[in-house]
């Protein structure tokens, strides 16, 4: 199967400016084709009858080459290509329904650039003694544009990838590519299904395991069991999140585009990704955990609508066109607790760690399960006399309102498995035509 790998990159002064100047080449090529197809797209299309010129679609780049743009020849031919490629790859994306249309990317948008084969080549360094490799060097650049060996943290083996994305993120380089990883097993999701369905019900209720995503705990298993980060983490997260507004202020305050004012927002973007490293830890330590180290074969998840839940709310104005109160405040708490919460994380590792491991990964309807009692399936908004607390008004079931949670999404993904049908076939009737 494809694996995805990261590494930090250390490349030297010089180098990290090399590869700044290769990260804005291909921008620049990528936001032309953008602006070429807004101007076609604007002209062109109206008047397709006229001039018979259709769209171009093709990933041309060499018209951009300018004297006004004499910096496109200080870099590779291949990096401006690979520009025009991605600018291609996005609008197929586009085609797909499976993004938005090719927008242009300014310095706030992801850094990277993206090198094939012709740029770059993975060398292995085999072990003195035993032969076997232990590592790989990584060497960008060509004859004419030499960047040569990138100091690189290779520390996990692979097969060599075609392609490559060299990226910086507050201040730190990174290496990411995929590449074939053969020593990993995927099962199908079929045949898993179609194990447990094989299973009774006894047998089906201690392999399931249901999994309720909180705001004050952001999991809690039907087991019983909960994962949240350490206090020392969540202290650290508080101190950073302090320091970030600080720096954001002092940002402010200076003088537009100064070098002080970037250095300030350098700040800001390493105390926020200090944050973001740690939730995105915590999504790999639980979803590890839920797979490899309880007995569930099946781990079932609300199918939360995160995007939605998130988004900022729509400004509101009355018949007067008097701005009204949205709640964008009110809901900020919330949304910084739900993306905090890495709740989208955990269930895309769990899902890709659960096929390797032969288990699987269910999302079912998330409606009423905080109200529901799991053990009489009472649905009351009465049930939940406090955030934390469960208690049946109808059959006295008392619990902590998180596992009660999890357990009422444990019995739902049962249900679900039990009325799983393959796509295609349908699920045959009780009553046979013959
Ligand atoms: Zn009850």
């Amino acid at each position: 199967m494809l694996n995805g790998y990261q590494f930090r990159l250390n490349p030297t002064k010089e180098q990290a400016q090399t590869l700044l100047r290769w990260i804005g080449c291909q921008r620049g090529i990528y936001n032309a084709k953008v602006s070429e197809d807004r101007y076609f797209r604007t002209f062109r299309n109206r008047a397709l009858a006229l001039t018979g010129v259709p769209i171009p679609t093709d990933q041309a780049y060499s018209h951009y080459i300018t004297d006004q743009t004499a910096y496109f020849r200080e870099v590779p031919s291949v990096i401006l290509r690979n520009g025009a490629a991605l600018f291609g790859q996005a609008y197929q994306r586009y085609f797909k329904g499976l993004g938005g249309r090719p927008a242009k990317k300014n310095h706030r948008s992801r850094q990277s650039v993206w090198l094939t084969s012709e740029l770059f080549r993975f060398e292995p360094v085999a072990h003195r003694e035993t032969g076997e490799i232990v590592e790989y060097k990584l060497f960008a650049g060509t004859k004419k544009f030499p960047v040569g060996e990138l100091a690189c943290k290779a520390h996990r083996l692979f097969n060599l990838p075609a392609s490559i994305h060299i990226s910086i993120r507050a201040g730190k380089w990174h290496v990411a590519f995929s590449a074939e990883d053969s020593t990993v097993p995927v099962f199908k999701e079929e045949t898993i299904i179609t194990e447990l369905q094989r299973m009774n019900d006894d047998e089906l209720h201690v392999v399931t395991i249901g999994a309720d995503r909180g705001v004050a705990k952001p999991l809690m298993t039907s087991n019983g069991q909960a994962y949240d980060l350490s206090d020392i983490q969540k202290e650290r997260i508080q101190q950073k999140r302090k320091r970030k507004v600080r720096w954001q202020r002092r940002a402010a305050k200076r003088q537009k585009g100064s070098k002080n004012q970037r250095k300030a927002y350098r700040k800001t973007a390493r105390y926020q990704q200090y944050e973001a490293n740690v939730r995105n830890d915590f999504a790999h330590q639980t979803s590890h955990q839920l797979v490899a180290h309880t007995d569930a074969k099946l781990i079932v998840l609300e199918d939360l609508k995160i995007k939605n839940m998130t988004k900022r709310p729509k400004p509101k104005q009355d018949a007067n066109g008097t701005w009204l109160r949205n709640g964008v405040a009110a809901k900020a708490g919330l949304t910084r607790a739900i993306l905090g919460s890495a709740w989208g994380q955990v269930a895309d590792y769990t899902q890709y760690k659960a096929l390797r491991a032969g288990k699987l990964l269910i999302k079912v309807a998330p409606q009423y399960s905080s109200q529901t009692c799991a053990k009489c399936g009472h649905v009351d908004a009465g049930n939940r006399p406090s955030q934390a607390e469960f208690l049946c008004l109808r059959c006295g079931h008392e619990d902590n309102a998180d596992h009660n949670a999890a357990r009422v999404i444990k019995q739902r993904g049962i249900i679900k498995i039990r009325e799983y049908a393959p796509k295609g076939k349908k699920r045959q009737n009780c009553t046979s035509p013959n």
